[in-house]
């Protein structure tokens, strides 16, 4: 018997696979765009993980800049993949509360639950925060490890593919449930039509805010409007404080939210000049260097207030839920889906921008 009684569908039957001789698909970053894949063994259960099939991976813009060799926290040889749905296939010893066969939904962060900020209930930005993808282990695999803290129940009529954006979703959903806090009527302008962008202007959307939504690229601002975003700006060659002050009665922007990141500096210099006096911007977007600049005077003579969102934080429940309802169908902008050994043409696809591309969903389970 396998030490955790795991079972593995075969050739149609159930089968059972030693611990030993177990193998696995994987695709493994082994330096910056150095990606392989590759056979490895299977992920071994300590007593409080489960081992999850993955069914659903959606790829990040993060994992391009580790791609590129650019994330800060990341260590190789590193599975790549942050943003998972999948069903558990093995339970540690002393996991409870979890069934094999179980479809779940995948946190990914490790905080640890001792220093200052997780004493103070922000996780989040723990001192010594491990994630998955990252710096432990992640899902561009066909399993994945994950421990019961981490693990989410997926509703019957959310499928793999809509839960493998939640763990995205979530960071809308923190940045602007906990950080931007939006008020009925409120003008919000959403800087960058990505995945990270489109969750926050629908989740503002839905707290009541006008929303006004900006990108660089038309195919995104198209997809904004079909999921029911009100306003839009195709930000290209347009004067975005003289945009701003003709859409908010020439007051600006009551918030503006940063969703872009990236290695340019334009998108928070934009937030800047198009948020109102005593107004407030959220930078949510990830920048991988310190390149942003920010007008000091400025902001401080209009006493406009910025702060920052930083991952998916008490999200999961929340956004399984909008899910759940219909509130939110990911599904809606999921534009392609790979095999789990196609993942590098997909990160290339993600970053060429010569295709219309929202979130794209690897699928480890099929070959291709
Ligand atoms: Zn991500
Ligand atoms: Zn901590």
């Amino acid at each position: 018997m396998p030490r955790h009684g795991r079972r593995i569908r075969a050739g149609g039957a159930n089968t059972e696979r030693s611990p030993e001789n177990a193998a696995m698909k994987a695709t493994i970053l082994h330096g910056g765009s150095d990606l392989r894949y590759e056979t490895v063994p299977d992920p071994a259960p300590g007593p409080r993980d489960a081992v999850v099939r993955v069914h659903a991976c959606s790829i990040c813009g993060s994992d391009l800049h580790a791609f590129h060799g650019k994330h800060p926290r990341l260590t190789f040889p590193r599975i790549l993949g942050h943003e998972f749905a999948g069903e558990i296939v093995a339970l540690g010893s002393g996991l409870r509360g979890f069934h094999v066969g179980q479809r779940v939904c995948c946190d990914i962060d490790f905080a640890c639950g001792e220093c200052g900020p997780c004493r103070a209930g922000r996780g989040n930005i723990c001192e010594k925060l491990r994630t998955m993808g990252f710096d432990r282990d992640g899902a561009y695999a066909e399993y994945a490890l994950v421990p019961d803290f981490n693990l989410h129940p997926l509703p019957d009529n959310v499928s793999y593919d809509q839960a493998s954006v939640v763990q995205v979703l979530g960071i809308s959903y923190h940045a602007v449930a906990h950080r931007v806090l939006p008020k009925p009527g409120e003008k919000i302008a959403v800087i960058g039509a990505g995945p990270i962008g489109l969750g926050a202007a629908l989740i503002a959307q839905l707290a009541g805010a006008e929303v006004t939504i900006t990108d660089v690229l038309d195919y995104r601002l198209d997809k904004a409007r079909e999921l029911g975003i009100a306003g839009s700006i195709n930000a290209r060659d347009a004067d975005m404080r003289a945009r701003a002050l003709e859409l908010t009665g020439g007051a600006g922007f009551d918030k503006v939210v940063e969703c872009v990141g990236g290695l340019q500096e334009r998108t928070v210099t934009d937030a800047v000049s198009m948020v109102k006096r005593g107004g407030q911007i959220t930078v949510v977007g990830t920048f991988p260097e310190n390149r942003a600049t920010i007008p000091i005077a400025y902001i401080k003579d209009r006493e406009i207030d910025l702060n920052f969102s930083r991952g998916n934080f008490q999200a999961f429940k929340p956004c399984l839920e909008l899910v759940g309802s219909g509130r939110i169908d990911p599904e809606r902008y999921i534009s392609h889906r790979f095999p789990l050994n196609r993942a590098e043409d997909a990160l290339k696809l993600l970053e060429a921008r010569n295709v219309e591309a929202h979130k794209i969903v690897l699928h480890p389970q099929e070959a291709g």
